[in-house]
Parts: structure tokens; sequence; C-alpha cells
């Protein structure tokens, strides 16, 4: 069990500032921009690399939430980056899909 799995079933305290019946939203313990928050899926996909066809939907509305929480959070006027990291090359350090809602800074490119 992750700890993000731990965090969906309230096990352990998370800044949640979305959710739904597909899917959770909460900042990040770490931020690295003033705003950082995470989208994970309340089914226990590793990352996005191992999402089947039957999940498409579901990513589709992972997206929306991205979204809809960077309008919450006051930074959709100014531009943010969505980003998911998969496997070792990507940085994934939690095997739990999530996707990093990140701004209220510019964001440089290409990242690191
Ligand atoms: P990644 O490196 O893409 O797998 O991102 C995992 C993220 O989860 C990192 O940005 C961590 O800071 C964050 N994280 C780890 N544990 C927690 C937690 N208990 N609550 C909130 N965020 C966490």
């Amino acid at each position: 069990m992750t700890i993000f799995a731990r965090i969906i079933d309230k096990e352990i305290p998370a800044d949640i500032v979305y959710e739904d019946d597909r899917c959770l939203a909460f900042r990040d313990v770490n931020p690295v921009a003033p705003t950082h928050v995470l989208v994970i899926p309340k089914k226990p996909i590793v990352g996005l690399g191992t999402a089947d066809a039957d999940d498409a939907a579901l990513l589709g509305h992972l997206m929306w939430v991205a979204a809809e929480v960077a309008r919450s959070e006051g930074i959709a006027a100014g531009g943010y980056r969505v980003v998911t990291n998969f496997g070792a090359n990507g940085g994934q350090s939690v095997d739990h899909l999530h996707l990093h809602v990140l701004g209220g800074r510019a964001m440089r490119w290409p990242p690191g």
C-alpha cells in the first residue's frame, strides 16, 4: 500500500482541496511552487505507463480536475503546469499515479 492509498483511506492526514467519487486532490507536502497540488485517482494505478484503455476516461477526468483545481487555487489566469512523472527516468517517487499542478511562478523549460 502506498502513502497515497493511505491518504485516500483517510488513515493519514492531507490538505485536501478537491474530492469526488473518482479522485482526490491535496497539497504536496514538499511544494516546489507557491501552488503545488497533487491530483490522484482513487483507483490504485501505479503510474501513467500502467494505465490501460479502460482507464482513458478516468485519465481525462484527472486532467479536468487539474484545471478545476487551477481555477479554484487562483492560478489559472497566470498560467500553470500539469505534469506526471513515470518510472525511474521520469523521477517518480510514489507508485500511485498523480498529476502535479504547479503554479504561482514562471516555470522553466526544459525541466531538469
Ligand atoms: P513524484 O516524485 O512525481 O512521484 O511525486 C511525489 C510527490 O508526492 C512529491 O512531490 C512529494 O513531495 C509528495 N508527497 C509525498 N508524500 C506526501 C504526503 N504524505 N502528502 C503530500 N504529498 C506527499
